[in-house]
């Protein structure tokens, strides 16, 4: 595909998109946008997210759920082995068909380097790819298991606040809650986002996953443990709202699995010749690339344009950004050199 159709590439062979991001239609009035919203919201990526809950729910927790009633390592083993291999195909396909075989080159890359051509000493083993992914294996998704275990317990032990709802008595309720999971996700990731944005919280915790300026699919889950454990308990708002397993376990997979959309670093990706899919990228991109803004999604719940961290790409923001961390300095110096 051409990508100078849709965006243009500087000098350094960076390429940017011409249509900035665009927050949720609904909340600028744009309800003719309100179709092509919908198909987006559903398919391809919260399709597939629901697909791969169903699949983790009739064939490996569901027929086992007595086992969950009481903790086991043998389990919590198992549930493991199925998370990383899951991650493992998911990740790692995009890894190799985008990064290692490089298929579609350099089109719709956002920056024009590849991870793998930058070595820098703050990576485990001075490798952005070796230091994600032994993150995201050995830190974020054993703790992301654990989590599971334990909502696993809840569930077959019959644990809830209000009690585990059924889909037959309950099924107009389950299935907004199951559109809202997205929702959901945006304001638990923007919340604890933003907090471990400020002060010594960042230099502690966030700085692990910002090493990675330049994203690729294994920076998604490569985080510090305490990152990751907030990121992977958004479950855990399902034990007190009214909610079924199936929709819970969403929450988590698609938090888990969808992480990956944030990280991609292609715009698109041209899937054959003539059918690209929208990775939905570049708000996140531009979060790794300016760290202070864009603290949630590309704009479900707008939070940060209600609260003014929002960056859609386009020179305008640049600029609004630009005069904010001004700014944001002129008061750090007035406060540490008070007239
Ligand atoms: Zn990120
Ligand atoms: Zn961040």
């Amino acid at each position: 595909m051409d990508d100078t159709k849709y965006g243009t590439r500087d000098k350094r062979g960076n390429w940017t998109p011409n249509q900035p991001v665009e927050i949720a239609p609904f909340w600028l009035g744009k309800f003719s946008k309100m179709g092509k919203f919908l198909l987006d919201y559903l398919w391809p990526w919260n399709a597939f997210h629901m697909a791969v809950t169903l699949a983790y729910w009739f064939l490996l927790i569901q027929p086992n759920l007595d086992a969950f009633k009481s903790l086991s390592w043998q389990w919590a083993l198992i549930l493991y082995a199925v998370n990383a291999g899951g991650i493992f195909v998911l990740y790692g396909s995009v890894e190799l068909i985008y990064y290692v075989k490089r298929k579609q080159d350099r089109r719709f890359k956002y920056n024009a380097k590849f991870p793998s051509e930058q070595p820098s000493d703050v990576f485990w083993f001075k490798s952005q790819n070796i230091d994600n992914f032994l993150r995201s294996f050995f830190v974020s998704i054993p703790l992301w298991t654990l989590i599971q275990v334990g909502a696993l317990y809840c569930m077959a032990n019959g644990l809830h606040a209000f009690g585990w709802l059924g889909w037959q008595e309950h099924w107009v309720w389950l299935v907004i809650l199951t559109l809202l999971v997205p929702a959901i996700h945006e304001l638990h990731f923007f919340c604890g986002h933003w907090l471990i944005h400020q002060g010594p919280l960042y230099k502690w915790i966030h700085s692990v996953h910002h090493n990675s300026i330049n994203p690729s699919p294994w920076s998604s889950l490569s985080t510090h443990p305490v990152e990751a454990a907030f990121f992977h308990s958004e479950i855990l708002w399902h034990l007190l709202l009214p909610s079924n397993p199936i929709v819970a376990l969403f929450q988590m997979n698609s938090t888990a699995y969808g992480a990956i959309n944030g990280h991609i670093g292609f715009d698109k990706l041209e899937i054959t010749e003539n059918t690209p899919v929208d990775s939905h990228a570049y708000a996140h991109y531009l979060h790794h690339k300016y760290f202070e803004v864009n603290y949630g999604g590309d704009g479900l719940i707008p939070l940060d344009k209600w609260f003014g961290f929002w960056h859609d790409g386009s020179k305008e923001a640049d600029e609004r950004m630009k005069e904010r961390f001004r700014k944001k300095k002129e008061k750090a110096r007035a406060k540490a050199n008070p007239a």
